[in-house]
């Protein structure tokens, strides 16, 4: 057996700043990296065209860092329980090492790796929570359960030491031009393109692949915008969020890095405003940290609601109301920008999901898993743990105190796109009206034929009234 390890790439697509790949690093400088693209993955029905394309362009980049540190990583296409014991049974590879993920598909085949290799006699190190500050065990309650609820998980959380940020990996020493020659007999291949895999996405992508694009994104983050993010995050319009949720879900930037820029952030913070501003940017990362540690402890939330009246929700699953939510034509000025900007652009601010979210389980009276299945299928940054629990929140089915949230289009307009530049950026057809028709969406059904923009599918005051309704109803019957 040789002294090579492999090194398992999932959602951690960098050398910097991995917990995995350090430890590896530690016992050998001889670590290959490997990267399986998973045809169930790639295959299922939640899959995105502009995600697939940022993979593969981190894919690309990654795999440069590993040729110009001396080392190679490698790309095999298959099922990852076969194609990696394989890989390193003939490779005579002494351990593959990865990181763990919260998912139950990638529970259930991490289960099945540990297995595998065991049989094969390969040492196996899985163990290390890198896309989390803290692990799922770590953060509980006195009675030792997870929280259910945000605000003392975070109250817990944020009390915590953050770990470190670990060393890059450096001068790898790669395969022998032998053991290349025998890689091809196990399936490893030249890095396909989306289109390879069968997806094509035509526009720029909104968010640059790569770890060095990400970094430049966190620290151009935290020189400005970090210091004004409470104030200026829910305006869609402007660029006050750090656009980094991409990166973090592909683990293309390490977590503990952001976090060690963000606390740089608060010593450099000469306000109380800009404090507040950075703990409220802290307080998303914990929200991202809660999801994924919801969906570990309970990992039936990816198929269904949490709270008992949505088990059984008489929704009315309109098909025409959804497509028409679908390609941004309800008639709801707000709804159909930010519907469109994610069709256009793969991307969406964090106010118009909640929007839109609201709007779809709420005033259509649709299943919330509708609008998260179609969000998987259509964001660059679509991440199981953070959609579902995004989208248990607005159906109020999740894991939240408040239950019967229900936003209104108009005045979420009024509120944070007081001047239209939103509305009008993504709905062509509105640029020429009066911003006040636009944002509360009081256009006269004549405007709305001259300019060719659809009727309001529904009317907000009476589904609002009709779903309360519902849902009162449902409580009492459970
Ligand atoms: C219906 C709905 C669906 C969503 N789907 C996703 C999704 O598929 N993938 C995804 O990453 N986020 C999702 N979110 C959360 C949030 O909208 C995005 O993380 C955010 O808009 C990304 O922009 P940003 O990086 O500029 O965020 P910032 O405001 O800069 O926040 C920093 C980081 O914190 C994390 N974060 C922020 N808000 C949340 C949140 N509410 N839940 C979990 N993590 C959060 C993200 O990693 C984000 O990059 C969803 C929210 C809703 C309401």
């Amino acid at each position: 057996m040789s002294d090579l390890i492999l090194f398992w790439h999932r959602r951690d697509l960098r050398i910097t700043d991995n917990t995995g790949l350090a430890l590896a690093r530690q016992r050998t400088p001889q670590v290959v990296g490997v990267f399986c693209l998973d045809p169930q993955i790639l295959k299922g029905d939640d899959i995105a065209a502009v995600r697939v394309k940022y993979l593969i362009g981190c894919l690309q980049d990654l795999r440069d860092r590993y040729l110009q540190a001396g080392s190679q990583l490698l790309i095999v296409y298959g099922n990852p329980v076969v194609k990696i014991p394989e890989l390193a049974t003939g490779l005579g590879a002494k351990a593959v090492y990865w990181n763990w993920d919260v998912e139950p598909y990638a529970q259930k085949r991490d289960r099945a790796m540990l297995a595998a290799l065991q049989e094969k006699g390969i040492e196996t190190i899985g163990v290390n929570w890198d896309q989390l500050l803290h692990s799922p065990d770590e953060i509980c309650t006195g009675a030792a359960s997870p929280y259910t609820v945000y605000g003392p998980f975070w109250k817990n959380w944020s009390s915590k030491p953050k770990a470190k940020v670990v060393a890059a990996f450096r001068d790898g020493k790669g395969l022998s031009a032998d053991q290349l020659e025998k890689v091809r007999d196990y399936g490893v291949i030249a890095l396909p393109s989306s289109e390879d895999l069968g997806f094509s996405w035509d526009g720029e992508l909104v968010i640059a692949p790569g770890e060095d694009a990400a970094q430049k994104r966190l620290e151009e983050f935290c020189q400005r915008a970090i210091y004004e993010y409470e104030p200026e995050r829910n305006f869609p319009y402007t660029d006050g969020t750090s656009q980094l949720s991409a990166p973090l879900k592909f683990g293309v930037l390490g977590i503990r890095q952001v976090w060690e820029a963000t606390e740089t952030a608060m010593s450099a913070s000469r306000s109380d405003e800009a404090q507040n501003s950075i703990r409220t940017y802290q307080q998303e990362l914990a929200w991202r940290e809660f999801y994924q540690h919801v969906m570990y402890h309970f990992p039936e939330l990816a198929d269904g609601p949490y709270r008992q009246p949505f088990k059984d929700f008489p929704w009315d699953n309109n098909e025409k109301y959804f497509q028409a939510w679908c390609a941004g034509e309800t008639g709801y000025p707000i709804v159909d920008a930010a519907m469109r900007q994610l069709n256009t652009t793969g991307w969406m601010h964090n106010r118009c999901r909640m929007i839109v979210a609201s709007f779809l389980t709420k005033d259509l009276m649709i299943d919330w898993r509708w609008g998260e299945k179609y969000f998987m299928q259509h964001l660059i940054d679509g991440d199981l743990s953070a959609n579902n629990g995004g989208w248990q929140w607005s159906a109020s089915s999740g894991m939240d105190p408040k239950p019967l949230r229900i936003f209104n289009p108009a005045s979420q307009a009024q509120k944070f796109d007081p001047d239209g530049e939103y509305i009008r950026t993504w709905v062509e057809e509105l640029r020429s009206l009066d911003t006040e028709y636009i944002v509360t969406g009081k256009i006269t059904p004549l405007e709305r034929r001259a300019v060719g923009y659809p009727q309001p599918i529904v009317d907000h005051q009476v589904q609002q009234k009709l779903f309360k309704e519902r849902y009162q109803k449902q409580k009492q019957t459970d």
